[in-house]
């Protein structure tokens, strides 16, 4: 004992035995030899490949997805899109990912596995599994989970007996330039072009479809024609003729673009954008789809609230399990659905990099302190900051130009990209648009705008289950439902189970936005001194009424279809001499119709 406190005294034991306790612990923790993180290394998906091996993909509507799978195809590559995600995807999910994940990862990642489970059913070996399938899938630096997406699909695929399976990734702060380093993959002009004409005809679609579907007159009729429709722009897409200045340019100048590599790239890479955008083919096709479309009946003095919905990207845009099918089920209860296109997140990461390239001027501009006699600098500092700004605004101009095309060409109903500026400023007061993260400022910024320009009866903002920016945003929410008084707003927080409880509450909701889209219809009913029959009369004469892209001008302040359609119908009969005999107009004061 009294040599141990000897030993223990003397300074170099102390060290020795700590160093000694040291490597002891780190052992157990797992720390020794240090073992740092390092990105597996993937088996390459390479060009020969592509005739062989499937690209996997999923996530979006049907309709985005067969639109993106046919420009797949039409580039050559063999494409499958995985199921819409269900209850047992989300149970593979946990039981093969990491504990405390947010709902769409469980969902989504579960989704492949369980594909892969049925690939192996139905007879094929692991290892062919592994040799001709790769799965695309888009990913992120975070800061939420959506950064960890990548690892967990690699985790989950290697719990569940598929290491090795070849994930490749899209990230959204590099665009579509980010090459996936794989040659078997690569962003061409006519892959860039034909996928922003994907998303931009998805998202038009979609909306025309919740638009149409609630006021259809034979039931059936709207899913029917527009897969059909969507069919026949699969078509073009897949099999239209790729631009080559090769071949179209006069015999004499052929041989300068064969030699020529930068002359051949750049007038292919313009007659490719001008074909993708303007060709004969592509108009033709959207012609077709239009004509088709509006081929449906509709009746739209139907009184239907109208709900906007919000939320985390994934749930509010998935048609099943992931968000309790609460789209199909809004509709059932006479609901209309105002849906959220993809493309306002597009635009939004476009926003979000202007403004962050103005707020960190100060730190990256060329020149930090100039002095005032130093003009060049000065001029350096100026100029760094507008190239960025020109270059990004030329680029929200060009997508806002393409996206409002297709709304054009497809009858001009769907609705326009709500501007981010406008978003962000409603937002700012309560969430700063800096704080980064899933939908960022967008669900409270939505939630405003939709409210105070009278869009709609009722928000509902889907939120998964463990999402950490959406209960951010539902923090803010009490603040903002505070000062707009009048807003209906439900966020419901979507998981694999509780389907019962979610349909309930939104039930109780609905029933108030019901009340209020029944009261705006009868006093808006009533302004035009008509009784409904007499314009449901005038509404039988007049076929053109019942056609989905009749265009009905927007009126400010009313937020109802059939309150809308309404007052313009009664415009119409005011100023049809044979209809207005006889007709009382009141003088009760309606908003005026904007383009009418
Ligand atoms: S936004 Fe929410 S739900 Fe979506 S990935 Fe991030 S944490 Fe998950």
């Amino acid at each position: 004992m009294a040599s141990d406190l000897v030993q223990i005294a003397n300074d170099s034991e102390i060290k020795k035995r700590l160093e000694a306790e040291r490597i002891r612990l780190r052992k157990i923790a797992g720390l020794d030899p240090p073992h740092h993180f390092h990105r597996p290394v993937e088996r390459a998906f390479t060009a020969e490949e592509r005739s062989r091996v499937t690209i996997l993909f999923g996530g979006f509507t049907w309709k985005h997805e067969d639109l993106i799978r046919a420009v797949f195809e039409g580039c050559g590559y063999r494409c499958e899109k995985l199921p819409v995600p269900d209850v047992p995807a989300f149970q593979i999910g946990k039981e093969f990912g990491n504990n405390g994940q947010c709902n769409p990862t469980y969902f989504t990642v579960g989704n492949l596995v369980q594909y892969l489970q049925v690939l192996e059913k139905q007879g094929l070996s692991r290892q062919e599994i592994l040799d001709n399938y790769v799965f695309f899938t888009a990913g992120s630096c975070g800061p939420c989970r959506f950064g960890m997406y990548e690892a967990e699909y690699r985790f989950a695929l290697k719990n569940a007996g598929f290491d090795g399976f070849r994930v490749l990734l899209f990230k959204d702060s590099d665009g579509i330039k980010a090459e996936s380093g794989e040659p078997g993959l690569k962003f061409t002009v006519d892959f860039g072009f034909g996928m922003l004409n994907a998303l931009h005809l998805g998202d038009v679609i979609n909306d025309l479809i919740y638009q149409i579907r609630p006021f259809e007159v034979t039931k059936g009729d709207t899913d029917r024609v527009f897969h059909e429709t969507v069919e026949g722009l699969c078509e073009d897409l897949k099999n239209r003729k790729s631009f080559e200045i090769e071949k179209c340019a006069p015999n004499w100048a052929k041989p300068k673009f064969k030699s020529n590599k930068i002359l051949r790239y750049t007038f292919n890479a313009f007659g490719k954008w001008y074909e993708h955008m303007w060709g004969q083919d592509y108009l033709n096709a959207l012609r077709t789809a239009r004509e088709k479309l509006n081929s449906i009946e509709v009746d739209r003095t139907r009184v239907k609230p109208v709900v906007k919905i919000t939320g985390e990207f994934w749930a509010q845009l998935t048609e099943g399990d992931g968000n309790f099918h609460m789209f199909e089920f809004l509709e059932r209860e006479g609901a209309q659905v105002l849906v959220e296109p993809i493309c306002t997140w597009a635009a939004y990461l476009m926003y979000q990099a202007k403004a962050n390239a103005i707020a960190k001027w100060p730190v990256n501009r060329p020149h930090a302190h100039p002095k005032w006699h130093e003009a060049k600098k000065h001029f350096a500092n100026y100029i760094g900051l507008r190239k960025k700004l020109w270059a990004i605004g030329a680029g929200e101009r060009t997508f806002n130009f393409f996206y409002n095309r297709t709304i054009r060409h497809l009858g001009e109903i769907a609705h326009p990209l709500v501007p981010q500026t406008e978003l962000a400023e409603l937002a700012h007061p309560f969430y700063n648009q800096f704080a980064r993260g899933g939908e960022g400022h967008l669900e409270v910024g939505k939630n405003v705008y939709y409210t105070i320009h009278k869009r709609c009866h009722m928000v509902l903002a889907l939120k998964p289950f463990g999402c950490m920016p959406s209960s951010q945003s539902d923090g803010v929410q009490s603040a903002v439902i505070n000062k707009f008084k009048d807003m209906i707003f439900l966020p419901i927080e979507t998981s694999g189970e509780g389907e019962v409880n979610a349909h309930s509450r939104v039930q109780m909701a609905l029933g108030e936005a019901k009340v209020k889209a029944r009261a705006e219809f009868d006093q808006c009913l009533k302004s035009t001194g008509k009784s409904l029959e007499q314009i449901r009369r005038y509404i039988d004469e007049h076929l053109e009424l019942k056609r989905p892209f009749y265009h009905v001008p927007h009126r400010e302040g009313i937020a109802g279809t059939a309150a809308q359609f309404i007052l313009h119908v009664s415009d119409r009969i005011n100023r049809d001499r044979r209809f207005s005999k006889g007709t009382r107009v009141t003088g009760v004061a309606i908003p005026a119709a904007s383009g009418d």
